[in-house]
């Protein structure tokens, strides 16, 4: 078994102030697979100590200084895109190939992107030809605390910790208790390659542990946090009193809106898209909004498509699905199906318990349900399994209705031909993102919600300036 039981703090490994062993479970054997510490109030206290003092220098470096250690991040994490696969892949289930080529990857193009998008980033820029002495300077905002999930381990991970130190912060990471290995792989990517000391810290622990003492924490200038609304509010909470700012990326319930006039792989895709890592995405489409004159039509291409989708171990090379990350969300979305089923959805693929001839893991079957209400359980809360809600609508006014009609805001999708309706949909839902006709949004588009999704915006210029102050300087001499 792994043992890694040690902290990344100021530029060293170091033991935890005392025992505190947490297994790691391999959802795919329910076995452990590793050994961590959980961290205490002393392991975040050296963490936010060091990060504090390693800001005054580090925030005066060049932007070229700091560009030249993310390059050598990227080099560093190129060699050991096989380790962090390993790692993904017995923390939190992606099966081997799914880790080699979406969830690795995913953290590499955040690094590059980043390298761009900050190689173009002005600090200082003129407030308008109106105020020709007036300036506006963007500037570290200081110890920035890192809080983030099991279901992208690395894409989480890089979205925040490269904007933040390449605009001058210092951080203190907290990556998920139940996927902590590939962050431990990432800090000892950001060891070998020069890392200054306090720059990057990790600590290991739990929401209610360390991740509730970074929030509180007086020295923590910000808290970036991907997760559950739960968590969310919890976290805001915790970090009113000592008025840090706060950036949240929540949970989604994404509408797929699925027009009569929609190109013929729609629902497919739409299918292939939601189940895609197991279903446990936070813009994942989970509810399928079909136009009535296909929806029939539309059910039983979900219905082929769900039933065509391969269920297999994470060792296995090959694009099936991997089992779901724990026995809590195992547990959590056997109950939601049998809401569906309760509640009076149709179910016309999957359905309850583990695939055939699987007794061990936490394997679920791909699951489509049609006829779903927007006020079933199941069209309301976020699964994170691989689950599809398929809704009936008539016109363009009942798909915004629907499609806005929940607490989330994350990502909606349309899929049709028209130009003009394209459009009009893109302005009317209420989420931070659409995403029309199976086109992905391009590299540094910004990543985030409006609602229970969240206030943050990650990724390109978006994801630097969130960790930024805004200053407002006038008098700037002309000439210097
Ligand atoms: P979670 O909220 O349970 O845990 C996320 C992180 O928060 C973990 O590191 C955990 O230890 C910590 N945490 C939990 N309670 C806390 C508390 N009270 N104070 C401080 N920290 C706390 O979420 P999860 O189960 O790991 O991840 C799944 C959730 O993440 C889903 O809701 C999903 O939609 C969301 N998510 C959102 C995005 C996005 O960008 N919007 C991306 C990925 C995942």
């Amino acid at each position: 078994m792994i043992e890694k039981r040690d902290f990344y703090i100021d530029g060293a490994w170091t033991a935890p102030s005392a025992a505190n062993d947490r297994e790691v479970i391999d959802p795919s054997t329910e076995e452990a697979c590793a050994v961590i510490s959980l961290g205490s109030a002393a392991d975040t206290d050296a963490a936010v100590a060091a990060a504090g003092r390693a800001f005054e220098s580090w925030s005066r470096t060049t932007r070229d200084e700091r560009l030249d250690l993310i390059r050598r991040v990227l080099e560093e994490y190129g060699k050991r895109e096989e380790d962090m696969a390993r790692a993904i892949s017995s923390e939190m289930g992606a099966p081997i190939d799914l880790a080699r080529l979406q969830q690795v990857p995913a953290g590499a193009g955040h690094i590059k992107n980043f390298i761009r998008a900050y190689g173009e980033f002005e600090h200082v820029r003129p407030l308008g030809p109106h105020a020709p002495n007036d300036r506006i300077a963007m500037e570290p905002i200081g110890v920035c605390a890192m809080i983030t999930p099991w279901n992208w381990p690395m894409n989480q991970v890089t979205l925040k910790v490269i904007p933040a130190i390449a605009t001058g912060n210092t951080c203190v990471l907290k990556p998920s208790e139940i996927a902590p290995l590939s962050s431990l792989v990432f800090a000892e990517i950001m060891d070998a390659a020069g890392v200054p000391a306090g720059v990057f810290n990790l600590v290991n622990g739990d929401g209610a542990g360390v991740g509730s003492m970074l929030s509180a924490h007086p020295g923590v200038d910000m808290v970036s946090f991907t997760g559950s609304t739960r968590a969310g509010i919890a976290i805001s909470k915790a970090a009113a009193d000592t008025l840090k700012r706060v950036s949240l990326e929540l949970g989604g319930k994404g509408a797929n809106v699925i027009f009569a006039d929609a190109d013929e792989k729609a629902v497919k895709r739409g299918v292939l898209h939601c189940m895609n890592n197991t279903g446990q995405s936070c813009n994942a489409p989970t509810r399928m909004l079909v136009e009535r004159p296909i929806y029939e039509d539309a059910v039983e291409t979900a219905k082929a498509a769900a039933e065509k989708v391969r269920v297999g171990p994470t060792d296995q090379e090959g694009r099936h699905m991997g089992p779901v990350v724990s026995k809590v969300q195992f547990d959590k979305i056997q109950d939601l199906i049998g809401k569906g089923i309760q509640e009076g959805a149709r179910l016309v693929a999957g359905g309850p318990g583990r695939p055939e001839g699987t007794n061990r893991g936490y394997y679920v079957r791909p699951t489509v349900f049609a006829d779903v209400t927007n006020d079933m359980t199941i069209a309301r809360e976020e699964i994170f399994g691989p689950v599809l809600s398929i809704i009936p609508f008539e016109g363009e006014d009942e798909a915004v209705r629907i499609a806005n009609d929940t607490p989330y805001g994350l990502t909606n999708y349309v899929q049709s031909s028209d130009g003009a309706k394209l459009k009009r949909m893109a302005r009317a839902l209420r989420s931070g993102m659409v995403e029309m006709n199976g086109q992905s949004r391009g590299a540094g588009a910004p990543f985030g919600g409006m609602k229970a999704s969240g206030n943050g915006r990650e990724g390109g210029v978006w994801g630097l300036d969130e960790f930024l102050e805004v200053k407002s300087v006038s008098g700037w001499p002309e000439a210097a």
